[in-house]
């Protein structure tokens, strides 16, 4: 006869329920089945996560972004050029995140935010995620403080607020790396951390861009994130996270950044050959199913956080090309759509001589007149609509033989307009010089002199201006309003400098 005992019993569970707990370390790995064009198939890695990073075994890092019932599709970072077939794979639990630090400030990094500037090192405790969701609908708040770009058509007409999205759109070679890069310059002094993201850019062009930065001093408050022409498909679709991860750790610490996107439709091509490579299948002009919402996770990203998460901004320019001005295209209205406004630049102007070449009567900022300050919307109220009666105007007169006087005087009116909108490239100009020039020209001061001599004397009185009347500027700054004193300060200034002008010119 058997007998059992209670305590040998209880003594086997209890030795089983201790087993049952012990940690079984198992490391997620697989192996190499195909790799060729920056992308990989793995066998296993059965438990990875979607955006996943992976370390191959001669030390490549991959993301997983295709989780098939039988393989991963993982996208290199790096040409991969000595990963073997059937060699392993080892997934290793963190999603895709970069270093971040204020040491970032004045380098220049690559999508990976490894510094590529040659100055050493980038010392950072902190990590943040790539991909991160954006801030949400509490989380924000309405947008009111202008983001000054120094470009009068832009700061006159089609104000940009911190916190906006605004699209910079046009076709090649129209000035639209010109206009962000005047914006980054015009950012000194005005406490605002600026990221510029260059996306499939030449090496040389990139370089010309932190040139001009570094020569203005500009580079002080700024992050270059590039991936150049040369670099693989992957990174240039990764940079533009890179830099929004980098914006938004400013962001979040309560300070103002401005990040540039130069430019998403290069970024969209390197994911739709990304995911053709991956085998997702393509939808209209070939682009991926989702790459709207590639741009839309980006940009909304951009925000201005309320006053409990202190207060922080995100200004977002993204840029996007056009073909022979082609805004209805795929990716221009997607991210037209996205965004809230546009500059739109033309070849016609800018072939024209009329640079910065923004097309005023399609652009719009749906922000509005809330982010400019009082003095600009005092004085730049009616010029819009100025401006498009006389582009209307302008086409009809050239059939006209004889026009009159009222006619007349509307086209000279217009003509100097839009001559003082010009601008060359890098010399942004302060809100009360914007303030000064275009009361000069919409109160019909410069309609006595030649259009060729417009920006001349403009640039003559801006001198004058500041030498002779420095109270001016003071007002606009501090009072933010054009008060009567500042308006009888600018009337002299003009009268004089008037005077001075035509002797000059006489002689
Ligand atoms: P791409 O399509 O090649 O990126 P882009 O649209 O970014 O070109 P930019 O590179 O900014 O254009 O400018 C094109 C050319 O026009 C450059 O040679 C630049 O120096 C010149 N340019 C831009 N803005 C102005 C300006 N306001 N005044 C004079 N020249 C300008
Ligand atoms: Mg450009």
């Amino acid at each position: 006869m058997v007998t059992i005992r209670a305590d040998e019993i209880s003594d086997i569970i209890r030795e089983r329920i201790e087993q049952y707990n012990r940690e079984v370390n198992i490391v997620n790995t697989g192996t190499v089945l195909q790799v060729g064009d920056g992308i990989a198939r793995i066998h296993g890695l059965d438990e990875v996560m979607a955006g996943e990073l992976v370390e191959f075994e001669e030390g490549t890092i991959g993301i997983a972004l295709n989780l098939e019932s039988n393989n991963v599709g993982v996208v290199l970072m790096g040409d991969g050029l000595l990963i073997q077939e059937r060699s392993f794979v080892k997934a290793t639990g963190r999603i895709a995140q970069i270093p971040v630090s204020e040491a970032y400030l004045g380098r220049v990094v690559n999508a990976l935010a490894k510094p590529i500037d040659g100055r050493g090192e980038i010392s950072a405790f902190e990590f943040r995620l790539i991909e991160s969701a954006a801030p949400g609908i509490i989380s924000r708040r309405s947008i009111y403080e202008p983001l000054q770009i120094g470009l009068i058509a832009i700061d006159s007409m089609i104000p940009i607020g911190r916190g906006q999205r605004e699209l910079i759109i046009g076709d090649r070679q129209t000035g639209k790396t010109a206009v962000a890069t005047d914006t980054i310059l015009n950012q000194q002094g005005q406490n605002v951390i600026c990221v510029y993201v260059a996306i499939e850019q030449k090496t040389s062009s990139v370089a010309q861009v932190v040139t001009t930065l570094q020569e203005r001093g500009a580079m002080e408050y700024t992050i270059v994130v590039a991936e150049t022409a040369d670099s693989p498909a992957t990174l240039q679709y990764l940079a533009p996270y890179t830099g929004a991860a980098l914006a938004e750790y400013f962001m979040y610490r309560e300070r103002h950044t401005l990040i540039i996107y130069d430019d998403l439709s290069k970024q969209a091509q390197a994911y739709c050959q990304m995911s053709l490579l991956l085998r997702r299948p393509p939808g209209r002009e070939a682009y991926p199913g989702d790459v709207f919402y590639l741009h839309s996770c980006l940009l909304e990203r951009a925000a201005k956080l309320s006053s409990s998460l202190g207060e922080g901004r995100m200004t977002a320019l993204p840029i996007v090309e056009t073909q022979s001005g082609d805004v209805s295209a795929y990716i221009p209205t997607n991210v037209i759509s996205i965004t809230d406004g546009q500059i739109f630049l033309s070849t016609d102007l800018f072939n024209f001589g009329i640079r910065p070449a923004i097309n005023v009567g399609i652009s719009v900022s749906r922000v509005g007149s809330a982010a400019q300050i009082k003095a600009m919307k005092q004085v730049a109220g009616k010029l819009k609509l100025e401006l498009a009666q006389f582009t209307e105007l302008e086409a009809f007169a050239q059939f006209a033989s004889d026009l009159d006087k009222a006619t007349q005087n509307q086209l000279t009116r217009g003509q100097r307009l839009r001559e003082l909108l010009k601008q060359s490239q890098s010399a942004p100009l302060t809100v009360a010089e914007q303030i000064m020039t275009i009361y000069t020209g919409a109160n019909g001061y410069l309609d006595s002199l030649e259009v060729g001599q417009v920006r001349k004397f403009l640039v003559e009185l801006r001198i004058y201006l500041k030498t002779n009347k420095p109270q001016f500027q003071e007002i606009i700054s501090s009072a933010k309003k054009f008060t009567e004193e500042a308006e009888a300060l600018l009337k002299e200034a003009i009268q004089e400098q008037m005077d001075r002008f035509i002797l000059q010119e006489q002689a």
